[in-house]
């Protein structure tokens, strides 16, 4: 019996090109995958594979520096923030933030705007008590509160913003200078477009989005966050302690922080930040407008929120739905499902997806629509 992960009329397996639209784990740039397919036996000729290499050895801390290096001109990062290379995903950090940034009973302020910051907030409740500083709840979370509608506490640690809602398809497009260090979720939108960063005391993401493969949680600090963790917080978990040892507290996740490394590099060969959003904001516009000017797709989302790295859209015909994908798939135009808390379809246009990805896609759209409108 074939597998299901490995359909028989794969258009890979036929050589046709193909696209992966899944908001993560997440296309890597054809270039990048054949680096690691390249030298995974004979890594920089040390006769053996990344795979196998001692994170204490001095290869491998060369490649953590240069990577830390190759982040750092990337976003100009100011001399006293500290770069983490951690385990886990952004899920770990949901709960190790308060651990990490509030002493016992100290609260926090939160901004509910959509599915991922919901996550974070349950999570966070679990340690800490917090403020609600805004919620996008009642409108179904289909549009950001106003930054100037966000209720802060002056006494909060710190004050927590999810940038990008990958499954509600909103983005945060300015962060407010606020009194409290400002700490963001970026899992879904790190590396997309320049960031005021000396705006943030802390910022962190996942890398399998924009930054190659899963296992690895990469974390900016500010050096004056970096105090003495709660008593009983083990030491892997403690961002001051890494942060001490470089990262190298425990075995770091060698192979995502290598492949991290690669998306770095490839990051800056294609121009930088300001290109990875110059050519966000095409890719997602291309798709918008094509969604807007059609009947038969609509997008909810409030126009000025809109997120450049997850388009959501609906079929007005939700009947139509399994239909679509399953049509989409067999076009080599692979995981636009929306999120399971959100239905309809939703296509990830993270740095690795080229322009032809969405122009291919639009094609299809187009060619379902004229066939079942
Ligand atoms: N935050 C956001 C915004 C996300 O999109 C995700 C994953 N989709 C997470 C957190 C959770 O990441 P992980 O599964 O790596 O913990």
């Amino acid at each position: 019996m074939a597998c299901s992960c490995f359909p028989e009329d794969r258009p890979a397996a036929r050589g046709g090109e193909r696209y992966n639209f899944a908001a993560g784990p997440a296309m890597l740039p054809p270039t990048v995958l054949a680096q690691i397919q390249d030298e995974l036996p004979n890594w920089q000729g040390s006769g053996l594979s990344v795979l196998e290499q001692p994170f204490t050895g001095a290869p491998f801390k060369d490649l953590m520096q240069q990577a830390e290096q190759d982040l750092r001109a990337l976003l100009a990062l100011p001399p006293n923030y500290r770069v983490l290379f951690l385990h886990g995903g952004a899920s770990c950090q949901f709960a190790l933030l308060p651990l990490n940034l509030l002493a016992p009973g100290q609260s926090a302020d939160y901004l509910e705007s959509g599915h991922w910051a919901s996550k974070a907030i349950a999570e966070a409740r679990r340690h800490t008590p917090l403020n609600i500083i805004a919620s996008g709840r009642d409108n179904g979370f289909t549009a950001l509160p106003e930054p100037g509608e966000w209720r802060l506490d002056p006494r909060a640690g710190y004050c927590h913003v999810t940038s990008n809602e990958t499954a509600n398809g909103l983005q945060l497009q300015h962060f407010p200078a606020i009194q409290a260090p400002l700490v963001a979720d970026m899992t879904s939108d790190f590396l997309t477009r320049p960031l005021p960063v000396e705006r943030f005391g802390l910022i962190y993401a996942s890398a399998q989005k924009n930054l190659g493969v899963a296992g690895l949680c990469l974390l900016i600090v500010r050096d004056d966050l970096l105090g003495p963790p709660r008593a009983g917080l083990p030491s892997p978990f403690s961002y001051a302690l890494q942060a001490e040892q470089q990262s190298r507290l425990c075995t770091p996740p060698t192979f995502a922080l290598y492949c991290a490394a690669l998306m770095l590099r490839w990051i800056g060969q294609q121009g930088g930040l300001a290109a990875m959003a110059r050519a966000g904001r095409a890719k997602s516009q291309l798709l918008y407008r094509a969604v807007d000017a059609s009947g038969f797709y609509h997008c909810r989302q409030r126009v000025a929120d809109r997120s450049t790295v997850n388009v959501c859209f609906q079929l007005r015909d939700a009947r139509l739905l399994p239909q679509f994908l399953a049509e989409a798939q067999r076009a080599g135009l692979y995981h636009l499902q929306g999120h399971g808390a959100v239905g309809g379809v939703r296509a990830s246009l993270y740095n690795a997806m080229p322009l032809a990805g969405v122009e291919r896609l639009l094609g299809f759209m187009h060619d379902f629509e004229r066939r079942h409108g």
